[in-house]
C-alpha cells in the first residue's frame, strides 16, 4: 500500500514551479523548487524524482549530463527542455569547453570542491543580498569569474561565520537558499572584500571574458575570433603563466601584487580566500596577453625568451587558431625534427575546409607548423592523404 502511494508521487508534476531567474543554475532552482513544495532537496528528489532522486546529492547535477535526468525534470515541471538545459552549465559546451562526454568539468568549469582553485560553491553576498529571491549564478562556476563586476567586491567560497562551504543538498528547509546547512547563518550577512581601484584592471578582464561568451566570439586585431579558441587559449596561458618563474610582463599593473602573492603562498600553508584572489590576477594576465594583440604576446614572448615547445608542450585541446597565431609569433625552430600525426593534418585540412580557405601542400604545412617541402613525414602524409581520399 504504501509503496503504491509512493509511485503515485513519483508519477505527480511538481505542484510549484519557481520562474527560472537570468543565469540561474540548475541546482538552485531545484532547491528553490523543493523548498516551494516544504520539502529539503534531498527529500524532494527522493519523494519525487524517485530513483534517480537518491543519488542527485552525490552528482554534481549542473555538470552532469543526463538525458533521462533533463527530461523528467522537464516532464514534471512542464517547462521545456531547452528551458532546463540552459540552466545546466552544458549549455556553455562549445563556447567556454569542450568535452567528449566527460564526467568531471573541464579547467574552464569551477569543480564543486577543489583545494587547489577555491573550497566550495562560489557567491557574491551582495548579489544575494540585494536579490528578490536570492539565488546562484551559472557564471559563478567559471573559473575566469572570482569577482563580481557589478559590485565590485571578491567572491565568496565558503559561509563567513563557520567557513563550511555551501552544499544545496544539506540546505535546512528556510524561506530562501541563503542559510549556511551547518550553522545557519544567514550567507547574506557574509562580509565580502571590496576591490580596491588599483585591481580595476583585473575587474576589466572578468567583463571581458563576461561579454566575450555572452557574444559568442572576441574581436582581436579587427578580427572576430570564436570564445571556444579563446577559452582554450586561456587555460594554455593560465598554465603557462603559473608555471613560470619569474617571468616578465610588460605594462601589467598588477605584477608587483601578484608576485607578493606568491610570496605569501609559498610562506604560509594557510590559502584560504588566497586562492580566489590568486585566480582573480592569473585571470588579468591572462586577459593581459589578449589586449593589443598581439603586442603584449610577442613582448611576452621576447622577454622571457620563449619558445615554441614552451606554448604546445604538454598542452591538449589546442586550436588551430591558437597553432597559426604562435607559428606567425615563434617559428618552430626545427622545421624538420618534430613529428607530426596524421590527425593533424587532417585536422588542418577540416579546419581550413570549414574557414573556406584553399587547401594546398603549402596552406595545410602552414597550419600544423612546418615546412611544406622539407618535413618529410608532413610530404608523405599529405600526399597519402590526397592519395587516399581525394581530399583537395
Ligand atoms: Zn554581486
Ligand atoms: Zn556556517
Amino acid at each position: 500500500m504504501y509503496k503504491r502511494n509512493r509511485e503515485w508521487i513519483a508519477n505527480y508534476k511538481f505542484h510549484i514551479v519557481p520562474k527560472i531567474l537570468p543565469d540561474e543554475l540548475l541546482s538552485s532552482w531545484l532547491t528553490r523548487t523543493a523548498f516551494a513544495h516544504g520539502r529539503t532537496l534531498s527529500l524532494f528528489t527522493t519523494t519525487y524524482i524517485k530513483n534517480e532522486g537518491a543519488n542527485l546529492s552525490r552528482i554534481d547535477l549542473d555538470f552532469r549530463y543526463d538525458e533521462q535526468l533533463l527530461n523528467l525534470l522537464s516532464n514534471k515541471s512542464q517547462l521545456p527542455i531547452s528551458e532546463i538545459l540552459k540552466m545546466s552549465l552544458r549549455s556553455e559546451e562549445g563556447y567556454l569547453f569542450t568535452c567528449n562526454e566527460c564526467l568531471y568539468p573541464p579547467k574552464q568549469i569551477r569543480k564543486l570542491l577543489d583545494k587547489r582553485t577555491h573550497f566550495g560553491l562560489i557567491f557574491c553576498p551582495v548579489c544575494l543580498r540585494t536579490d528578490k529571491v536570492p539565488y546562484f549564478r551559472k557564471q559563478w562556476r567559471y573559473l575566469f569569474y572570482n569577482a563580481c563586476p557589478k559590485h565590485q567586491v571578491y567572491l565568496v567560497d565558503r559561509c563567513g561565520k563557520c567557513f563550511e562551504r555551501v552544499r544545496f543538498h544539506k540546505m535546512a528547509l528556510n524561506d530562501a537558499i541563503a542559510y549556511c546547512h551547518n550553522c545557519g547563518r544567514d550567507l547574506r550577512k557574509t562580509r565580502p572584500k571590496k576591490i580596491n581601484e588599483i585591481h580595476l584592471y583585473a575587474l576589466e578582464a572578468i567583463r571581458w571574458f563576461e561579454s566575450g561568451l555572452k557574444n559568442g566570439y572576441f574581436t582581436l586585431q579587427g578580427m572576430q575570433v570564436h570564445t571556444l579558441w579563446i577559452f582554450q587559449t586561456y587555460t594554455i596561458f593560465y598554465a603557462l603563466i603559473k608555471s613560470t618563474k619569474k617571468f616578465k610582463l610588460r605594462n601589467f599593473p598588477l605584477l608587483t601584487e601578484y608576485r607578493e602573492l606568491q610570496a605569501k603562498l609559498q610562506r604560509y600553508n594557510s590559502k584560504k580566500a588566497s586562492l580566489i584572489y590568486e585566480n582573480f590576477l592569473l585571470t588579468a594576465m591572462v586577459y593581459h596577453l589578449f589586449q593589443n594583440f598581439p603586442k603584449n604576446l610577442q613582448s611576452f614572448i621576447k622577454d622571457n625568451n620563449l619558445t615554441h615547445r614552451d606554448f604546445t608542450h604538454g598542452f591538449k585541446n589546442m586550436p588551430f587558431w591558437y597553432l597559426k597565431t604562435l607559428e606567425e609569433l615563434v617559428p618552430v625552430q626545427n622545421k624538420t625534427g618534430r613529428d607530426i600525426s596524421e590527425s593533424e593534418v587532417i585536422g588542418a585540412i577540416n579546419y581550413l575546409k570549414q574557414n573556406n580557405q584553399k587547401v594546398t601542400q603549402q596552406s595545410v604545412a602552414e597550419i600544423v607548423g612546418c615546412h611544406f617541402s622539407i618535413h618529410k613525414g608532413f610530404v608523405k602524409t599529405y600526399q597519402f592523404l590526397v592519395k587516399k581520399s581525394k581530399i583537395v
